[in-house]
């Protein structure tokens, strides 16, 4: 078959070897609609964004209400009232002791203003930190700050000479927690870093690895002992993912700066924000200019999206999103259970509401064909899944159904067979 020479770049997509796209009309709850009339299972979120289901009628409305009043302005100099709101209450839900929001719009700039905000810290108190620390098979996004601090792969090889130089611990595998810990202790008495960025309790473009919230709070505990700022990137793990509102809960830590984005609107808008503890803000605070925390974006707080922020954090404040995750999580394990003992998958893992399970197979790695061939055959059963390599894990919008959940996971069984 010969591929088209699409005028649309499509993202992480190699258009060579790319069928032809599918066609999207509508989306409803846990359903994508396509043109040709048929009804897919978004069992990703659509790439981790939609926590409480397409088209949410109380965010849709808040869209709706915003856009038709003020629909963009500066923000610097200026403020309105839904980043007002989205402020507070980020404040109020985040783990106790941020103080300060700074709003951008996809969760790479979160990331960019994190570790922007950590050097302006040392660099204003005339501090000379400026080493991040990372941990192995870590994803933070993929602008050029984001991917030095991310894995050094396949997907950025060809940028290699633009990233800047850092130092990465191991993955804290199962038995090998402590190696991690050491490491985190070695780096931070030795190098004396400005900041620690990790994902908390869930890696998740490095392929769903999962650690438990006692390593989370140790390297929290390890970085607070050497002054080493905290950050935390829970641009995938907040709003519900590891079954409480923010990973960082679990293990009762509160970051020096966390990054919240793609489940920030309910997945209906771009938004982020860089949350932050008072002493690094008061570090920019000052008469001085020069000491100005010199970063923006032309839509910076773009009201209609904060409205949507408003409304999805409304969802929050009640009781039901909460009952939801934890009943998406119970039935995400009943699912997953069996195949604990299926010799044909491996690593089978949940925290919170996400599974993952890796299929056996000599042919394993993100580049391989599995992933392409796992892809087409969900596609074919109408699923939208989207392996990373031989890692099948699904990370639906708590509005999925137990009967969803079957038909995605006897597609899963039935994916071993057709690919052996
Ligand atoms: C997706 C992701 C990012 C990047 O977010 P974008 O909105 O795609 O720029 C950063 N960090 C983590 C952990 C992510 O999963």
């Amino acid at each position: 078959m010969i591929k088209t020479k699409s005028p649309i770049w499509h993202p992480f997509t190699q258009h060579a070897l790319q069928d032809e796209m599918i066609k999207i009309v509508r989306g409803d709850g846990a359903y994508l609609h396509t043109a040709d009339g048929r009804r897919i299972i978004d069992a990703i979120s659509s790439w981790w964004v939609v926590t409480h289901g397409h088209c949410h009628p109380h965010i849709v409305r808040a869209i709706q209400k915003q856009a038709g009043k003020l629909n963009q302005m500066i923000f610097a100099g200026y403020t309105h009232d839904p980043a007002e709101e989205v402020a507070a209450l980020l404040l109020k839900l985040a783990p106790h002791g941020l103080d300060h929001v700074f709003f951008s719009d996809s969760g790479s700039a979160s990331v960019e203003v994190a570790l922007k905000m950590a050097l302006g810290y040392w660099h204003n108190i005339g501090k000379q930190r400026i080493r991040i620390v990372v941990m192995q098979h870590s994803y933070h996004g993929d602008t050029v700050g984001a991917m030095s601090v991310g894995a050094r792969s396949v997907f950025n090889a060809a940028y290699g000479p633009l990233l800047f130089e850092v130092t990465s611990i191991p993955f804290p595998a199962r038995g090998r927690e402590q190696v991690t810990l050491d490491a985190l202790e070695s780096v931070c008495r030795n190098e004396i870093p400005a900041a620690f960025i990790v994902e908390p309790l869930i890696l998740g473009a490095g392929g769903m690895l999962m650690y438990p919230a006692w390593v989370l709070k140790e390297m929290k505990r390890i970085c607070e002992a050497s002054e080493v700022l905290f950050i935390a990137d829970e641009v995938m793990t907040g709003w519900g993912r590891t079954g409480t509102l923010f990973a960082c809960e679990q293990a009762n830590v509160t970051p020096d700066i966390a990054c919240y984005s793609k489940g920030l609107t309910g997945g209906a808008l771009p938004l982020a924000v860089t949350l932050c503890r008072a002493d690094i803000f008061d570090a920019h605070y000052s008469k001085d200019r020069t000491r100005t925390f010199f970063h923006s974006s032309s839509y910076t707080a773009n009201p209609v999206a904060c409205a949507a922020a408003k409304a999805n954090l409304d969802l929050w404040q009640s009781q039901e999103s909460r009952q939801l995750v934890a009943s998406v999580a119970a039935m995400q394990e009943r699912a997953v259970e069996p195949f604990r003992a299926d010799p044909r998958f491996a690593n089978v893992r949940r925290a919170g509401t996400i599974t993952a399970l890796d299929l056996q197979t000599s042919d394993a790695g993100y580049l391989a064909s599995t992933g392409p061939k796992l892809q087409a055959f969900f596609k074919d059963r109408n699923l939208l899944l989207r392996p990373l390599g031989n890692t099948i894990y699904v990370m639906p919008p708590y509005c999925v159904t137990a009967t969803d959940l079957d038909q995605i996971y006897a597609a899963i069984r039935d994916s071993a067979d057709a690919l052996a």
